[in-house]
């Protein structure tokens, strides 16, 4: 009998992502439960929202203790996008007050890398499209980057982080799409990566979300479900049209929503994991508390998110 007979035998095959164990075969074909190993362990932080207002800062501040001091630690922290808040409509004194305060947090209470994703919130809007650093440059800027989008590899899993926010021409508001572009790159990054290295997605808005469908009224007596272009990815089916190609593709984080929700989909798990701001720093959105995820990525290509939320609405303040 081999390994994948005795597995399905023992009803196991097709388990995957969460969990800290795997299973193995030992000689005699006794299937055995040993420990997983750990490529990497890291902290996503999405929706922060500094402003100087309604104690943001704070916040921020509490939410990097309690995870520096969780008792395994990550080696890094992503953040997810939507750092400041509301760049479009916003002054550029107002946009780099909030880019000088968010760095001064980070400077003070942060000691771990941190690698960048762009929001729909990070986007400056109101000034001359001549300025330099109009639309996404004055992100860019900020975050210490050439790009939106790029890839790369650690630890035996590929990286791609995308950026999720398509401006209007105008540059009024945004979809949640990738361009042609865009697109074409992501094709080719997932042609050209081994196709047994596992992949971790991260973008700023689901590219799948069920959690979407349940809140903010998105039914229309005569329509049904009408979702606006601002919500999850409006080119959904063409990106996982592309991760069918890719088995290697397993697991996909974001934000924007601010909602902490799960959905797995032709073998790939598009995990929203709530916002570090809440509902931006007045109280639970919905049901979801502020907080951040822990994710651990395994040799094997398995995975496990847990979300943490780090107390900002339990405590008299
Ligand atoms: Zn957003």
């Amino acid at each position: 009998m081999n390994r994948r007979e005795l597995l399905k035998r023992a009803g196991l095959l097709g388990l995957s992502g969460a969990g800290l164990r795997s299973l193995a075969i030992e000689p005699e074909g006794v299937v055995v439960s040993v420990p997983k190993k750990r490529a990497l362990r890291f902290a996503h932080l999405t929706d922060i929202h500094i402003e100087p207002e309604l104690r943001a800062a704070e916040g921020l501040a509490a939410c990097l203790h309690h995870l520096q001091s969780q008792k395994d630690a990550p080696s890094f922290i992503f953040s997810g996008g939507d750092s400041v808040f509301d760049s479009l409509k916003a002054t550029k004194d107002r946009v780099e007050l909030q880019w000088r305060l968010w760095h001064e947090v980070w400077k003070k209470e942060n000691s771990l890398p941190v690698e960048y994703c762009i929001g729909n919130h990070d986007c400056w809007g109101m000034g001359e499209k001549s300025d330099p650093l109009y639309g996404k440059k004055y992100a860019l800027e900020k975050m210490h980057l050439d790009k939106t989008y790029r890839s790369w590899d650690k630890a035996g899993w590929h990286f791609i982080v995308l950026d999720s926010i398509h401006p209007k021409q105008d540059g009024s508001w945004y979809t949640i799409r990738l361009d042609d572009e865009q697109f074409a790159w992501l094709e080719n990054d997932l042609t050209v990566t081994p196709a047994d290295r596992p992949v971790m997605i991260i973008s700023h808005a689901p590219i799948l979300s069920a959690a979407v469908l349940a809140v903010d009224k998105q039914v229309k007596d005569e329509e049904g479900y009408v979702l606006g272009g601002g919500n999850m990815h409006t080119d959904a089916a063409r990106i996982i049209g592309l991760f069918d190609r890719h088995p290697n593709v397993r697991l996909c984080l974001s934000g924007h929503i601010h909602l902490n929700e799960q959905v797995t989909y032709n073998g790939v798990t598009y995990i929203s994991n709530g916002a570090v701001s809440g509902n931006w720093w007045n109280g639970k959105h919905f049901r979801t508390d502020n907080g951040y995820a822990l994710v651990n990525l395994y040799v094997d290509g398995s995975f496990d998110n847990e979300y943490f939320t780090y107390g900002w609405n339990d405590t008299a303040r």
